[in-house]
């Protein structure tokens, strides 16, 4: 999923969008006694590589995750009582094939159903998706903690690491390392009331969450306002007011139309953006950016205390498993230290700061000029930051939609993958797509190199928000993995929340959209290029959470630095006209507009992140640890009532606590790679773009979590990670050819 923009003024709200990058891991049980329904009649107990979703229904789960549970369990216990066996035997060794495999095959097998499930609910939501999720997750929950407390599989992997730990193949040692420190930080090594004061804070941990994503949820839904006079809702764009129109429909309007109201305006993303940043009524932006700064700080939905009991109950399994603070724990799995996202968040703060100081005092300048509206407040940012970029570059964001088209995008996108790493995609026929579609605009592609069929990317591009949840993330379906039966081909959906093709033309996309298809694309790259056999470390399996954004992010150069690819996909929908040179230039003059601002509001939710989990102690004052730091970091105050941490999604509902740095560290690093092509003019040269590609693809989008990110990184760079000097140029805010 994509690091979150910012609006402009941090007033805003965080957008939510839930991680996308969940370990999925279904199955192929290998030989293994099944539970009775696995008698085919439950679609979720599958073990194919193309899941057949379209005849998954939601009662379907409760049996068939049940059943895998109970599986699970069996399985658990048969091998515990095997460990135990030999474990009495003094110095037997616990070979890896007999330990490490059957795990490996127990995660597939019992996730499986469950990841399924997880994916409908996504994309499919429904009261019975939800309850039946709902009622499963403490079993779930349950299974794992008891596979990841296991004494006798842990002493057994203990043996085996000291026996042969240092002899094994390099994935495999990294599977053993990853399978000790999990169950380290799971709680395996506690006893007695330590262990139950654990586990009891991991359920607590389960239940915060889930209710720290209902509030956020409530409170958006909670929110809405109808407008009926024209001349408030001025300026915003069409698409929007369309959008609106059909709110006010659903709400009883049956007359409502997109020229002439009534609209309905929301707090949800597609509405919240164009309202604060093109409607020219001052108050209604002022209305809106208020309520979306304090969303869920206040009433039923009220997250402050969740946000405090969450960061309590954190720091109090860090104090049981001996770290000083939470922020310690999460960094003992992580490529980058403690000390040195520190120092890069510092490094980036001292280039940002001067530029956004600049950059803010143009804007300032630039809005008094043009309405002397007195202090520029924060619900003026966004337009007024809008304006100028329409003034100083003449570059209209929703004109630039009309050369983007869903089917060309993707075409080009598809080039581009071939152009650099040799592969090919094949789109399946209906008859062929049919089964393994959720969704009738769900698109099949099989990934092909050298003619044979190495994967399959399924993409699910149209925003449906009754059922879908909003942003982009890419859902890894089933892992590649050998089986005796030959390997099981990895594939992988890619959810996009585009605007569905209207009545007289395709589905348009803004230029940020086209990155992030392009983004969600390079984990699906990743996912389906491996060339890892065990699930535990092939594609985005086992790679290090601060390195998981690189494939990623470096996909998202190539619209914006690479001539060549944005051109190829740029064709007017309506006349097949290519992009105007004019216009191309103004993308290029534009691409470093406020770079500062946008820097710093990343190096603030990062620095505010990491503070929090390092110093936050019982009864301490949270909104009070977010100010300092906002004092500290931005130059444009927000509002004194903001609550931003209420809808901080990614830290306290998503997996990024102590870790929303990684959207940093991975950007140092993708754009470290991203400047090995584009040195010495590299970009025109086709030969040279396909030699690093090739050793792009054989390196990070090959070893998955089977190599250090370190050593990978310099396996295809020659050189080590961790400067910041390609990202700081790529932003513009370096002097050309500055160090
Ligand atoms: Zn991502």
């Amino acid at each position: 999923m994509r690091q979150f923009t910012l609006l402009v003024a941090l007033a805003a709200p965080l957008a939510v969008h839930g991680h996308g990058l969940r370990r999925a891991t279904p199955a192929a049980p290998q030989g293994a006694v099944l539970a009775a329904s696995d008698d085919g009649s439950n679609p979720l107990l599958t073990d194919a590589s193309l899941p057949p979703f379209a005849a998954i229904r939601p009662e379907h789960a409760k049996p068939a995750v049940e059943a895998r549970l109970a599986d699970g369990a069996l399985r658990l216990a048969q091998m515990e009582a095997r460990l135990a066996a030999s474990l009495k035997e003094s110095d037997k060794a616990v070979a890896y094939d007999d330990l490490v495999l059957p795990l490996e095959d127990m995660y597939d097998h019992v996730s499986a159903p469950w990841e399924l499930v997880n994916h409908l609910k996504s994309v499919r939501d429904s009261p019975e998706y939800r309850s039946a999720v709902e009622a499963l997750q403490p079993k779930v929950i349950a299974f794992w903690q008891n596979v990841s407390q296991s004494k006798p599989i842990y002493e057994a992997l203990e043996r085996l690491d000291k026996a042969e730990g240092a002899s094994l193949p390099e994935a495999r040692q990294r599977i053993l390392q990853k399978e000790l420190l999990d169950r380290k930080l799971g709680g395996v090594g506690l006893k007695g009331e330590d262990a139950a004061e654990f586990n009891q804070a991991q359920r607590h941990l389960s239940d915060l969450s889930t209710s720290f994503s209902n509030h956020l949820l409530d409170a958006r839904n909670g929110w809405n306002m109808t407008v009926t006079d024209p001349a408030v809702v001025k300026g915003v764009p069409a698409r929007t007011l369309a959008g609106a129109a059909a709110a006010a429909k659903k709400a009883g309007h049956a007359d409502a139309t997109a020229e002439k109201g009534p609209w309905v305006l929301t707090l949800d993303g597609p509405t919240l953006g164009p309202v604060i940043t093109y409607a020219e009524d001052r108050a209604l932006r002022e209305k809106l950016l208020r309520a979306s700064a304090t969303l869920a700080s206040s009433g039923k939905s009220d997250n402050m205390a969740t946000v405090s009991q969450i960061l309590e109950q954190r720091q109090l399994q860090a104090s049981l498993l001996g770290y000083s603070d939470y922020a310690a724990l999460s960094f003992a799995s992580k490529m980058a230290t403690k000390e040195g996202v520190h120092k890069l968040l510092d490094k980036l703060q001292a280039t940002g700061r001067p530029a956004a100081q600049k950059e803010d005092k143009e804007l300032e300048a630039f809005a008094q000029n043009l309405s002397k509206i007195g202090e520029i407040q924060p619900w003026d940012r966004s337009y007024y930051v809008e304006k100028l970029r329409r003034d100083r570059y003449g570059l209209d964001a929703e004109a630039l939609r009309a050369y983007f088209t869903l089917p060309n995008v993707l075409q080009g996108l598809f080039s581009l993958s071939t152009r650099l790493f040799g592969v090919g995609f094949k789109e399946a026929s209906a008859e062929e797509s049919a089964n393994s579609k959720w969704h009738a605009d769900v698109m099949l592609y099989h990934v092909t190199r050298g003619g044979e069929t190495i994967g399959h990317v399924l993409i699910d591009p149209y925003s449906r928000p009754a059922e879908k949840r909003a942003g982009a993330w890419l859902q890894p379906m089933i892992s590649r993995k050998a089986t005796a039966n030959g390997v099981r081909l990895p594939s992988g959906a890619v959810v996009m929340n585009f605007p569905p093709p209207a009545a007289d033309s395709p589905s348009l996309l803004s230029l940020g959209e086209v990155g992030t298809l392009f983004h969600e694309f390079g984990h699906g790259l990743q996912h389906v290029l491996t060339v890892q056999n065990e699930t535990a470390v092939a594609g985005i399996n086992g790679v290090e959470w601060d390195a998981v954004e690189v494939a990623s992010q470096f996909m998202e150069y190539w619209v914006d630095f690479d001539k060549q690819t944005l051109l190829g996909m740029a064709k007017h929908y309506k006349t097949g006209e290519a992009l105007p040179e004019a216009m191309y230039q103004q993308i290029v003059a534009s691409r470093e507009f406020r770079a500062g601002a946008m820097l710093l509001g990343q190096i603030y939710l990062g620095k505010v992140d990491l503070t929090l989990h390092e110093k936050f102690a019982k009864g301490e004052d949270t909104n009070a640890i977010e100010k300092g730091v906002a004092d500290t970091v931005l130059i444009a105050k927000p509002l004194p009532e903001a609550r931003p941490l209420c809808s901080f999604s990614h830290i306290f509902s998503g997996g990024y606590a102590a870790g929303y740095y990684s959207y940093q560290w991975s950007k140092v690093l993708s754009a470290d790679a991203f400047s090995a092509f584009d040195e010495g003019g590299g970009l025109s040269d086709e030969a040279k773009a396909r030699d690093i590609g090739q050793r792009l693809a054989s390196t990070l989008l090959a070893l998955g979590g089977g190599r250090a990110p370190a050593k990978v990184f310099r396996d295809f760079r020659g050189h080590d990670a961790g400067d910041p000097t390609a990202l700081l140029r790529y932003s513009g805010l370096l002097p050309a050819g500055g160090k």
